[in-house]
């Protein structure tokens, strides 16, 4: 859905938030590699007060490489803003600090990524600021929970590791009336997939290090919405200082470039990859949105482009055999993660959840046999040749 928009995603994708020429006349957008922006005379420190457009004071409070790869995300999901900041995590933490204060209740779903229930479990209660994890699409319970103090609502969409999908529509009509702001954490989702503005999400936030950069050679995250609440996000990463680098700035900025691209065959991979472990009689159960037996599969078809290249599956729960299986694969490397051109595979009850005993794993419904693999852009062919080999001798 590119509604409103005069030019196509590849194209805003390439060119958007880059200047067309620039002083050196380079095609490509410098890295401007500095701490500091020195003034040339009187005149430019004037012109700093008056808040002149392109000058910038210290590398903290932004730069030019930032800001171009700002000018092509907000282009890319349509939003007015975009903040761009040096990791996922970084974006996430400073948007609820710059947002909430003590005295406000917010609300979060309980397979949100593991980082961020963390703070908001165990950060944001130092700060008297209360948090209640209710039930994925448990739309009742959420309705239950909101109080009087109630300022925020957080979810992701879809979600890690089981894929489940949030009814947009649901959350907008269940708090906007209500005036509680909604982040979407659209990671696993991409602007080309899904575009939570469009429903009335008020925020968006991506970890830039996923699909975005597409690479699995970067970090860095970003928060998208309008200007009004952007503003105090964005003055607020001036405290906090998870200010991306220049570098890492690029390298998103050139990533960014064949996004349309990655995503379509990202896409196509994830389906094919989905359709043939559910076909497979080693494999017990299959989680992809693309597929009519996931529960939310009407709900994703409904909001969504595509469906991503993570799914997840299970075998059988013996953490021997999956660790056997992982070891004979050819192709596809072992590793969390997800979004890049590798294929990655992991194993969350040993690589994410090794800190935790196996009866905390099932009551966060990590089984010994899960699997999640997030696809690359290699030929598919190849990848569900590897799957194959290794499922075959796995044992
Ligand atoms: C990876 C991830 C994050 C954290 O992002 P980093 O860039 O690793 O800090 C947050 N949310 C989701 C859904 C993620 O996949």
């Amino acid at each position: 859905m590119e509604t409103g928009s005069k030019q196509g995603l590849s194209t805003r994708s390439v060119h958007a938030g880059e200047v067309r020429y620039n002083e050196y006349g380079s095609v490509t957008t410098p890295i401007v590699q500095t701490s500091t922006f020195i003034f040339k005379n009187v005149e430019e420190i004037r012109k700093l007060a008056q808040g002149a457009a392109g000058r910038f004071e210290y590398g903290r409070y932004g730069h030019p490489t930032q800001v171009a790869a700002e000018g092509k995300l907000a282009a890319i999901e349509d939003a007015e803003d975009a903040v761009l900041f040096s990791s996922g995590m970084s974006a996430i933490t400073t948007a609820l600090f710059a947002l909430l204060k003590s005295g406000d209740h917010i609300i979060i779903t309980d397979d949100a990524y593991k980082r961020t229930l963390d703070f908001c479990r165990s950060c944001l209660n130092r700060f008297q600021i209360e948090c209640t994890v209710v039930r994925m699409c448990d739309y009742e319970a959420m309705e239950r929970t909101i109080k009087p103090n109630t300022r925020l609502f957080f979810s992701e969409s879809p979600t890690n590791p089981y894929l489940n999908i949030m009814d947009l529509e649901r959350l907008v009509s269940l708090f906007k009336p209500r005036g509680i702001l909604i982040i979407s954490d659209s990671t696993f989702a991409t602007p080309y997939n899904q575009r939570p503005l469009e429903y009335g999400i008020d925020l968006v936030v991506h970890s830039a290090t996923k699909y975005l950069g597409g690479h699995n050679d970067l970090l860095s995250g970003v928060v998208l919405g309008k200007k009004e609440l952007t503003a105090p996000i964005r003055e607020y990463l001036k405290i906090t200082g998870g200010v991306i680098d220049p570098n890492s700035a690029y390298l998103l900025i050139r990533g960014i470039k064949t996004f349309e691209l990655r995503m379509q065959r990202l896409n196509e991979n994830g389906q094919a990859v989905a359709e043939y472990l559910e076909r497979h009689p080693k494999v017990l159960r299959v989680y992809y949105p693309g597929l009519p037996s996931h529960p939310h599969h009407d709900v994703a078809k409904r909001q969504m482009k595509g469906y991503g290249a993570v799914v997840t599956f299970e075998v059988k729960e013996d953490i021997d055999y999956v660790l056997d299986f992982l070891s004979r694969l050819t192709i596809v490397n072992i590793g969390p993660s997800l979004g890049g051109v590798e294929s990655l595979i992991t194993h969350p009850a040993t690589i994410s959840y090794y800190d935790k005993t196996r009866t905390e794993r099932l009551e966060l419904g990590i089984k010994d046999g899960l699997i999640r693999f997030a696809v690359g852009v290699e030929n598919v062919e190849d990848i569900i040749a590897d799957i194959d080999q290794a499922l075959a001798k796995a044992g």
